[in-house]
């Protein structure tokens, strides 16, 4: 990490922790007040999003960013049970387990035995559960909260897991690994069995009946990425998984994730990265809009690594006797890696409870706040 970008992560933290503390003491009594509506959470993952990619909203984006509107912000230190660079497996099941594992661990601890995920505990008390996705559906990120398997690699055994698991909805990309399997079963029949609408246009599709479980399964693998032409499939995605859950009588918790700021950092394309991002952001703005109307919603948005080293760097140019200028006003995206990194990257959160996120901690908290606030709020 170069020196200016070190003082930058310094003052973000400052900030963060001068932000938490003035917001607490000027209102005490702030998510204090009695809450009628049902408490649900909504946790939107950016694979891959660090604070240069969230900062890259901010100078590529045509308006203020979603990004602003939460009042709390922490820092979440992203490493692995068995590396000190995370990958997407590890990285979401320390979200969903609290268990730091291995990397491309799903669902599993360091000795591959399986733990009960955050959504599978509230699943059994009674909430209701929702995952959206623009890789595939079976992929590390959302395969990390509802699958238990020894390596990321295993997504027929992952589609498996889906199909069986207490989900309500479902949405992103995939369908090769429900119905182009090698073992022939047809995966579409079962979760149709299970009460599912399924259907693989649009994920504004209206079901025939009432049925109680939507899938919507839109590619044979990962949907495509923004820059080369999806559609708002993440937002609407958003404002469709939120429409249907908060409809039935049970609280909810619906894990979102903006997939490919991710692969933009692996290929090292900064216009990948920065369309992903600021497509992230509409999702988290659906997100908002809608707690913010309910007044009983948790909106979390962080990530599980950083990815591609991504920085957003002065234009370089040389002046005379070959001396390097920068000009200040002029950004080049730039990339350290092909890979992950390690750096912290931001939790923002709104809505009951979201002071807790203020702080700098392991990403299992996450997890542990997370129980922590579903037992506070349970009607059991
Ligand atoms: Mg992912
Ligand atoms: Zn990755």
């Amino acid at each position: 990490m170069n020196y200016t970008l070190l003082k930058f992560y310094i003052l973000t933290c400052c900030l963060t922790f001068i932000s938490c503390n003035v917001k607490t003491q000027i209102n005490p009594q702030i998510n204090k007040e009695p809450q009628t509506e049902k408490f649900n959470i909504i946790f939107l993952i950016g694979d891959g999003m660090g604070l240069s990619q969230l900062s890259s909203a901010y100078f590529y984006g045509e308006k203020e960013p979603n990004f602003s509107r939460f009042p709390f912000v922490g820092l979440s230190k992203t490493r692995s049970g068995s590396h000190k660079i995370t990958d997407s497996a590890a990285g979401a099941t320390a979200f969903s387990t609290g268990k730091k594992t291995y990397n491309g661990a799903i669902g599993v601890d360091m000795d591959t035995n399986a733990v009960e995920t955050i959504s599978e505990e509230l699943a059994k008390n009674d909430w209701s559960i929702g995952f959206v996705s623009t890789s595939s559906i079976t992929h590390a990120t959302p395969a990390s909260f509802y699958s238990h398997v020894s390596s990321r690699l295993m997504q027929q055994e992952i589609a498996k897991d889906l199909v069986y698991s207490d989900v309500d909805f479902i949405a992103g990309g995939g369908y090769n690994w429900f119905i182009n399997r090698t073992d022939s079963l047809n995966y579409f029949d079962s979760l149709e069995q299970k009460g599912f609408f399924v259907d693989t246009n649009s994920v504004l599709t209206l079901p025939d009946n009432n049925q109680e479980k939507l899938a919507f399964l839109l590619s044979p693998d990962g949907m495509q990425a923004k820059h080369l032409g999806r559609d708002n499939f993440l937002s609407d995605a958003t404002v469709r998984s939120i429409e249907f859950l908060n409809n039935k009588s049970e609280p909810f918790f619906l894990m979102i994730e903006g997939s490919q700021i991710d692969w933009g950092g692996h290929a090292n394309s900064s216009e990948y990265v920065i369309q992903e991002v600021l497509d992230f952001d509409l999702a988290v703005g659906a997100a908002l809009d809608f707690a913010e109307k309910q007044g009983n919603t948790l909106v979390i948005v962080t990530a599980d690594h950083e990815t591609g080293g991504f920085t957003m760097a002065a234009e370089q140019g040389f002046g005379p006797f070959m001396t390097i200028t920068r000009d200040y006003n002029k950004l080049t995206p730039v990339f350290s890696t092909g890979g992950h990194s390690s750096t912290m990257v931001p939790v923002l959160a709104s809505g009951p409870g979201a002071e807790k996120f203020c702080g700098i901690y392991e990403n299992t908290k996450i997890h542990s706040l997370f129980r922590q606030l579903t037992n506070m709020n349970s009607q059991k």
